[in-house]
Order: structure tokens, then sequence, then C-alpha cells
């Protein structure tokens, strides 16, 4: 997801983990070995892919990991403040997002599910990493809880208010295929469709 607006007054309670280079442990019998993040390709709307429903992850290993760290990296690099494997056409239910202000609180939910959801509904701008340079409002749950494994396969649940609720919400849109331009008129995504659809074929720039 992409924010456009600073967000104010978040209290998301989660767990976080440091960001760190993937080293394995030296010995006299092994190499160092150094795995550099990779930047990966993010699908544009309306590719058909983004509309694939993501299997659970069976176990949070190595590959995961990885994934994990790809795709913060991507997530990054692209000033976005979730990014879900989906957009990425892994098709596996993993979600990374940042929304915090000083972009330095990476989250990762392997296997999120939603727990709870406050009856009190909220309008917010969104925007997404698949569907460049377009934002509208979308109505969502003002809060959520989701449960969900960390990047060490610990179970945790987050409490998500304000850009975060908006921003899991719709990264989990993704893993069931759904992108948030769904949620406009027919009238508003076919205008979105044909002008992404034309700006791949005129191969612009999109950022
Ligand atoms: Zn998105």
């Amino acid at each position: 997801m992409r924010a456009r607006l600073a967000q104010t007054s978040l209290r998301t309670v989660h767990k976080c983990f440091p960001v760190l280079p993937r080293v394995a442990a030296a010995s006299f019998q092994y190499p160092v070995l150094v795995v550099p993040m990779a930047r990966l390709n993010i699908l544009r709307y309306p590719d058909p892919r983004l509309h694939t429903v993501a299997k659970p992850v069976p176990a949070v290993d190595e590959r995961i990991r990885r994934l994990v760290d790809d795709l913060l990296e991507t997530m990054y690099a692209a000033e976005g403040v979730g990014l879900a494997a989906t957009q990425v056409d892994v098709h596996e239910r993993v979600i990374v997002m940042d929304t915090s202000e000083t972009r330095d609180h990476p989250i990762a939910l392997i296997n999120p599910e939603l727990t709870w959801a406050s009856e009190e509904m909220r309008v917010a701008e969104e925007g997404c990493l698949s569907v460049p340079q377009i934002y509208d409002k979308v109505e969502r749950h003002a809060s959520v809880k989701v449960q969900a494994l960390d990047r060490q396969g610990e179970r945790f649940e987050m409490h998500a208010e304000g850009l975060a609720a908006v921003c899991v919400q719709h990264e989990m849109d993704h893993l069931r295929g759904k992108v948030f331009v769904e949620y406009l008129s027919a009238l508003k995504r076919d205008r979105i469709r044909t002008k992404l659809l034309k700006k791949a074929r005129d191969g612009q720039r999109d950022d």
C-alpha cells in the first residue's frame, strides 16, 4: 500500500525485528555466505495474477525469511507502507508493512488472520504499489486485531488503528486476490484499467 498523507496518532502494538543481512554462521569448515536481498518486480493492475488467492505458508523457514526480507527491500525502495507476496507473484500468505513515520518498524505477518474488527468504520484515501498514481477513498474497519506468525515463526497479535489498520486490511485483501480499486465504482475501475493499460503500452515511467 502507498500512503499519500502523513498520518497522526497511530497506536499500533506489534512485534518488530531488525532487518539484518543474511550471514550464515562462519566456521572453519564453511565459508561465510552472504545472500544479498533482492528487489522484486511488482505486478501492476490489471495483471490477472493479482487475483490469485494465496495459500497458507506451511513452515516459516529460510525460504520464507528470504521472501520477507525481499518484500521489505522492495517495499522500502518503492516508498510503500505495505506489500503483499501476491504483488510480487508469490501466492503464499505473507505481508510486510511499516506505517511508522520514521520508516524503521518493519513488520512481517505470515498467515495473518483477522480475529476482531471494530464496528466503527472509517473512510481513508488509499493508494497501492500495484496501481501507481491512483488514490481513492475506501471504507474499512477503524481498528482491527490480526493474529499472525512473525519472521521467526512465533505467533503474535497486532492491534492496528489509523493507517496501520487501513494498511493491514488492504494487504490482507491482496492475499485473497482483491485489489482496492474493486471497492470503487465500475466506472472508476474501468477508467483506471484503461489508464494503466495505456501507460504500460506507452512504456511510461509510472512512479
Ligand atoms: Zn496494494
